[in-house]
C-alpha cells in the first residue's frame, strides 16, 4: 500500500482512489485492540482501502463482508496474542519523551522510504508497520502526549494542544460510535432537555401572568439553544446598576432547570461578538482535532 503524509493527516493511496485518516489513529487502534466484533468492524471500516487484495473474495458479484470482517478479526487475534496492544502502548509512552522504541524495529524495517515527495510504502494489512511509519511522521511534526480517554478509560495519543479534545476517536467499549461523538451527543441533550425545561417553564409564567410577554421576547432575544442563562439571573443582570452583566461562568443547581452558563455567554454588545468569535475559533479548533 503506498502511503503519504499531508496536511498533518496519512493518506493512504490505491488505484483510483486514496482515503485519509488521522495521523495517529494506527497506533491508537492498536492500543485498544480488544476482542469485540463492534471492534473488527470498526477496523474493517476504517482500514476499508488497506486490508489485502485476496481477503476481498467475490459473492454474487459484491464483496463478501462476512468473510473479509472474519480475515480482519482472525488477524486482530493474533496481534492481540502477540501483545502489540502492550508493546505500542509503551512505543507511545517513549513517544512523549520524543524517542521511538528499540522494539519496534521488527514492523521499521517493514517499511521503504522513497526519497523526496513520492509516496512510502508499507505491506497491505501490516496495520503495526502503518503504525511505525504515522508515529516516525508525528514526531517530526509536534509535541505528542499520552492521555487517557475518559469515557473507555483506554490511553491514546495526542498532541500537547491545551485545547484539545480529551475524548478519544476510537468506538466506545462494545459500540461503533466514538468516545468523542458519544459525548457530543450527551453534551447536545443535557443541554437541550435545560432549554426546554427552562423555555417551558417561563411559558407557564406567562400563562399564568406572572410575566410580561415583552420580558419573555427580551430574554429569547438574547438567549440561545448554545448559550443561555435562567431568566432570574439573567434578569438581575441586566438591571445590575451598571447595566453590564459579568462574562464570567455563573452556576446554577441543575434541578433549577439551569445550566451552567459559558464563559462570555451574554453580556454586553462587546461580549456578544467575543462570543461569536470565540465559537468560531472553537469550531476551527474542532475541526484541526478531527484530521489529527
Ligand atoms: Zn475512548
Amino acid at each position: 500500500m503506498d502511503i503519504n503524509v499531508a496536511r498533518h493527516a496519512l493518506v493512504l493511496h490505491q488505484p483510483g482512489g486514496e482515503s485519509v485518516r488521522p495521523l495517529l489513529s494506527p497506533i491508537n487502534d492498536l492500543i485498544a485492540l480488544r476482542p469485540e466484533t463492534t471492534y473488527d468492524l470498526y477496523l474493517y471500516d476504517q482500514y476499508w482501502t488497506f486490508w489485502p487484495a485476496d481477503w476481498f473474495e467475490q459473492l454474487d458479484g459484491d464483496v463478501n463482508v462476512e468473510k473479509l470482517v472474519n480475515h480482519i478479526s482472525d488477524q486482530a487475534a493474533r496481534w492481540r496474542r502477540r501483545r502489540y496492544h502492550k508493546l505500542f502502548l509503551a512505543a507511545a509512552q517513549d513517544a512523549t519523551e520524543r524517542k521511538l522504541s528499540a522494539s519496534l524495529a521488527p514492523h521499521l524495517e517493514k517499511i521503504r522510504w522513497l526519497p523526496g515527495n513520492q509516496d512510502d510504502n508499507v505491506p497491505d494489512g501490516d496495520l503495526p508497520a502503518l503504525a511505525v511509519y504515522t508515529l516516525i511522521r508525528a514526531l517530526e511534526l509536534r509535541p505528542l502526549d499520552l492521555v487517557e480517554c475518559p469515557r473507555c478509560r483506554i490511553p491514546w495519543l495526542t498532541t500537547t494542544d491545551a485545547d484539545r479534545n480529551p475524548f478519544c476517536l476510537r468506538p466506545s467499549l462494545g459500540q461503533l460510535t466514538t468516545c468523542r461523538q458519544l459525548h457530543k451527543e450527551e453534551q447536545f441533550r443535557t443541554r437541550h432537555g435545560d432549554w426546554r425545561r427552562e423555555y417551558k417553564r417561563l411559558h407557564e409564567r406567562l400563562r399564568r401572568g406572572s410575566l410580561s410577554e415583552t420580558e419573555l421576547m427580551a430574554w429569547r432575544a438574547e438567549n440561545t439553544l448554545e448559550s443561555w442563562q435562567p431568566f432570574e439571573l439573567w434578569q438581575t443582570q441586566t438591571s445590575s446598576p451598571t447595566g453590564a452583566r459579568p462574562r464570567t461562568a455563573q452556576k446554577v443547581a441543575p434541578d433549577s432547570g439551569a445550566v451552567t452558563a459559558q464563559k462570555g455567554a451574554t453580556a454586553t454588545r462587546a461580549g456578544q461578538s467575543q462570543k461569536t468569535s470565540r465559537s468560531k475559533r472553537q469550531s476551527t479548533s474542532d475541526s484541526k482535532e478531527s484530521a489529527k
